[in-house]
């Protein structure tokens, strides 16, 4: 049998989203709504009732996870999706290309993603590699889309409780990270960063492609603020509990890391890109490629998170249309429905006006042979309230698997 899990990032909506509706309900989902038919829905808390969810946290509980046992920052899922080799003791950060200015009191931060910088970063990213720190730390940054990077700190001892260096406002001195707690580890973490910091910036702000930034009129990306701080989890691998491989389809980094951290192999698809230009149907088609030498695959789509945020319900509603026709249409015609089982979710709601993460649960499909399907005739966060599953917290994934008689018994 095979298995796909989609997570549609901020899926869920409110009412005041689109006159009445949320943009899912508003939306065109003739896909959507034969699974809803074939299959049966239920609403999903990503963590828990009433806990609004960061997107890694909810990825974590979605495959299974307890996040709050499990979950150590961001950072080191962002190094695990740029494919960097995570070892126990490392300590990685979510990195940013920023601009700043030199003052005597310190770094002026003028734009905290240097202008949402579009080319070059792999250079300064190469650059910043070559960062020796004269504690002994090992350096390794990768860029990833835009202004975005992966920073990973190796060395004896390293902590990451440490503060994080991006004062998220312009106008405002770089702050220097510091340690979070009295630990001689935390404290070299913290001395280790701060020197790559200063050093960032003595190698950036000279480098070729922020000369030629400057002459273009473009702001320079001549320094990286670090967030995130967090070290490889305890996870158990998915295939060790259940038996079987899995392949992550996704464009954004983090996504990727997440599966990543719980074992699962990571498969590209030509033109994603983790926004809303990705091509959702190179997508469904690389899911159904690696179904042939893979047990279950989960698919990432992020487009719909960053409509939310940007407060665009036409722009959320218009990518769910799009998700149901090219990723949701390719997937319905190239599985076997006799030996598949699908689940469809979001992991978070994003409301129009609220522009971020709200805790109301998301709907949920399964559809598949061994679903006992309900009444529901169309898919939505209404219409999945009145579903024959019900309502639970997280889990996703391990209830797609067991349709797939994959769960392992508890007990004897
Ligand atoms: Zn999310
Ligand atoms: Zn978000």
């Amino acid at each position: 049998m095979k298995a796909v899990l989609i997570i549609a990032d901020g899926l869920g909506g409110r009412p005041s989203d689109l006159d009445g509706k949320t943009c899912l309900e508003a939306a065109h989902t003739p896909n959507l709504d034969e699974l809803a038919r074939r299959g049966a829905l239920g609403l999903l808390d990503p963590i828990g009732p009433g806990i609004r969810p960061g997107s890694d946290t909810a990825h974590l509980s979605l495959l299974g996870y307890d996040p709050y046992r499990s979950y150590t920052g961001r950072g080191v899922f962002e190094c695990l999706g740029m494919e960097m080799d995570v070892k126990p003791g490392d300590v990685c950060f979510r990195a940013n290309f920023a601009t700043v200015e030199e003052t005597p009191e310190g770094l002026l931060l003028i734009d905290r993603r240097a202008g949402r910088i579009e080319s070059g970063q792999s250079d300064l990213a190469a650059a910043l590699s070559a960062i020796e720190l004269s504690n002994g730390v090992k350096v390794e940054f990768k860029a990833s889309t835009q202004h975005r990077g992966a920073l990973l700190l190796r060395g004896e001892g390293l902590s990451r409780h440490v503060s994080e260096t991006d004062p998220h406002k312009t106008g405002t001195l770089v702050p220097e990270a510091r340690a979070l707690v009295d630990d001689p580890g935390a404290a070299r973490t913290a001395a280790a960063m701060n020197e790559f910091i200063r050093k960032s910036y003595e190698i950036l702000k000279d480098h070729p492609v922020n000369r030629a930034r400057i002459e273009a009129g473009k702001p320079p990306a001549n320094v990286v603020l670090l967030r995130g701080a967090s070290d490889l989890p305890h996870l158990k691998p998915i295939a060790e509990q259940y038996g079987v491989r899995g392949a992550v389809v996704a464009g954004a980094a983090l996504y990727r890391g997440v599966a990543v951290a719980g074992g699962m192999t990571r498969i590209d698809a030509p033109g994603a890109t983790g926004g809303v230009d990705t091509d959702l149907v190179s997508k469904a088609r690389t899911a159904l490629k690696a179904l042939e030498s893979f047990d279950y695959v989960f698919i990432h789509v992020k487009g719909t998170d960053n409509k939310g945020h940007d407060r665009d319900a036409e722009g959320k509603k218009s990518f769910i249309e799009r998700i149901d026709a090219e990723l949701i249409g390719t997937l319905m015609g190239g599985l076997d429905w006799k030996e598949a089982h699908l689940a469809f979710t979001g992991d978070h709601t994003t409301p129009i006006d609220y522009g971020d993460h709200s805790a109301e649960p998301v709907p949920i499909l399964y559809a598949g042979p061994n679903v006992r399907t309900d009444a529901a005739t169309e898919f939505g966060e209404r219409a999945a309230g009145r579903g024959g599953l019900g309502r639970w917290s997280g889990r996703a994934l391990p209830i797609l698997l067991n349709y797939n008689n994959w769960a392992p018994k508890f007990g004897s």
